[in-house]
């Protein structure tokens, strides 16, 4: 474990750092090591990654945001996790590692007037990642639930591959005993390491502003006491729900927060004839034959989950639940051509979120759900649970007409867990919130470097384009400030 700083009532700094997450650890440790004096400051605790397990509830209880419960207000309403400690979402997340393609910078650098966005950078800033998080494929075998969703993709010839993930292996072959490298096992310790400082369990509720330059935050302490920081730049990676929201309290408007984009998901659970389901691991095979509108993957399948997937028709359901080690849960994402807001609202701590997704967006949920129905078919599952309201139990081909039939995205359980855009980043004012390198419009001294900045849904797994933007910017701030 790291030195963590102290709590005080009040600390000073050159760069305050608000997030240590994908975004901010990434931030941290990059300017840290440039010599710069960074104070980082999270909401949630240090939590050492071998003290819990893996997708399990205890881990949602101590890791999450509210346990994991929060919900984007719509009709239907989509539930989504988040993060809450040190090391954001990377300490939580199933740390599936895919670039973003080169069709997306390209939309991102014209739809927004990104400046000095290039991709040869750019995929040197992921060459640079990939290396620090130790980026690579199981050495082993892959677990039953990953192998059984690429078999059913084989069978019918879909597009399919394993994700190479940030996690080292050091008893070889054992993929079991992989540890995951989210930022409590590397950028953040780079950061304290080069000198930087991390203050956990404070909160961040203000940046108090003067004519266009922010000097300090209000912060709560661990105790609810007031703390205070005064900072010369500060540095928003508070996420893409809290980074609008802490930036409205503070009396930000215009464009931030209008714009949430994510990865809404419709899943399943499918039964086997045998055990299959690993309760501290997620399947690294996605199936990408309908990509980037359309992608098929794996979820964490401990007891809970399996559960929650047959909650939707547990009156049915609830006998099944007993074979949940013959069961596993998966997920079709869609690419969501709808947007939602995070607005802040006077004397509540969270934000009110909503999301709208387009009727494109809820047929593609439905198509998502038969077609990965119908993978699981292919790779042998006996019986089918389709995640909504009314949704018939798929034993063969010939029940899939019904699933598509019967399916309604307001009576799914939809969720997401890839939330972004709610500060984009370029030059077109009339689309972007922070310039082609974070700065918010508006601001001289405010930035932000998280999630918020993606322009728009990546199409594929966030965090690689979280944090290659991250590294960018944040060189870009070196060279400006030195
Ligand atoms: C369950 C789950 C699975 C996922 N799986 C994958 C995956 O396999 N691959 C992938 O690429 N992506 C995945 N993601 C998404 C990925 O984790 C995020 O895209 C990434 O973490 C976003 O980085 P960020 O810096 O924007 O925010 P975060 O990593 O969420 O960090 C934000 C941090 O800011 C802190 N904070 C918020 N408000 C304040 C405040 N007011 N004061 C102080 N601190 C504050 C939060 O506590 C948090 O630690 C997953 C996410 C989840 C939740």
């Amino acid at each position: 474990m790291i030195e963590l700083t102290e709590p005080r009532a009040h600390h000073d700094c050159q760069v305050l750092v608000i997030g240590s997450g994908a975004g901010g650890a990434t931030t941290a440790a990059t300017l840290a090591e440039a010599g710069i004096d960074v104070l980082i400051v999270e909401e949630g605790g240090w939590v050492e990654q071998d003290s819990v397990v893996p997708f399990s509830l205890e881990q949602m209880d101590l890791q999450y945001r509210s346990g994991g419960v929060t919900v984007a207000l719509g009709r239907p309403s989509i539930a989504y996790t988040e993060g809450c400690c040190a090391g954001g979402g990377t300490e939580v997340n199933s740390g599936l590692y895919r670039r973003p393609s080169k069709a997306t910078l390209e939309r991102w650098r014209k739809n927004y007037a990104i400046d000095d966005f290039d991709d040869d950078e750019f995929y040197a800033a992921c060459d640079e990642v990939e290396q620090a998080l130790s980026v690579q494929t199981v050495p082993g075998r892959q677990t039953p639930a990953s192998e059984l969703l690429r078999r059913g993709a084989a069978a019918l010839g879909w597009r399919h591959d394993e994700i190479p993930r940030w996690m080292t292996y050091p008893n070889g072959n054992d993929a079991a005993a992989g540890r995951r490298q989210s930022m409590t096992r590397t950028y953040l310790p780079r950061a304290v390491r080069a000198g930087a400082r991390l203050l956990c369990e404070h909160r961040v509720d203000r940046l108090i502003i003067d004519r266009q330059r922010a000097f300090r935050a209000e912060l709560t302490g661990p105790a609810g006491e007031p703390v205070t920081i005064d900072f010369g730049d500060v540095i928003v990676c508070a996420g893409a729900i809290h980074t609008p929201a802490l930036l409205q309290r503070s009396g930000f408007r215009g464009l931030v927060g209008k714009a949430l984009a994510m990865h809404p998901t419709v899943k399943l659970a499918a039964r086997f004839n045998e055990a299959i389901n690993v309760v501290n691991d997620v399947p690294v095979h996605q199936v990408k034959e309908f990509a980037p509108e359309l992608s098929f993957g794996g979820s964490a399948s401990h007891p809970g989950l399996v559960a929650l997937a047959l909650t939707d028709n547990w009156a049915e359901m609830r006998d099944a639940v007993t074979a949940w080690p013959n069961i596993a849960v998966y997920y079709a994402a869609i690419t969501s051509q709808g947007r939602g807001r995070v607005t802040s609202l006077p004397g509540l701590r969270d934000p009110l979120v909503t999301y709208r997704l387009t009727r494109r967006d809820r047929d593609l949920l439905g198509q998502g759900l038969a077609r990965l129905a119908l993978v699981m078919l292919e790779a042998g599952a006996r019986e089918v649970y389709p995640s909504f309201k009314g949704a018939p139990t798929v034993r063969s081909r010939s029940d899939l007409a019904q699933l598509t039939a019967g399916f309604s995205a307001n009576a799914a359980s939809v969720m997401t867990v890839h939330l972004c855009s709610t500060v984009p980043m370029g030059s077109d004012r009339s689309k972007a919130a922070a310039d082609s390198f974070g700065r918010l419009f508006g601001a001289d001294n405010v930035h932000v470097n998280d999630a918020s900045l993606l322009p728009d849904a990546p199409g594929v797994n966030p965090q690689a384009s979280v944090m290659a933007v991250a590294l960018r910017n944040a060189r870009h701030f070196i060279e400006e400030h030195s």
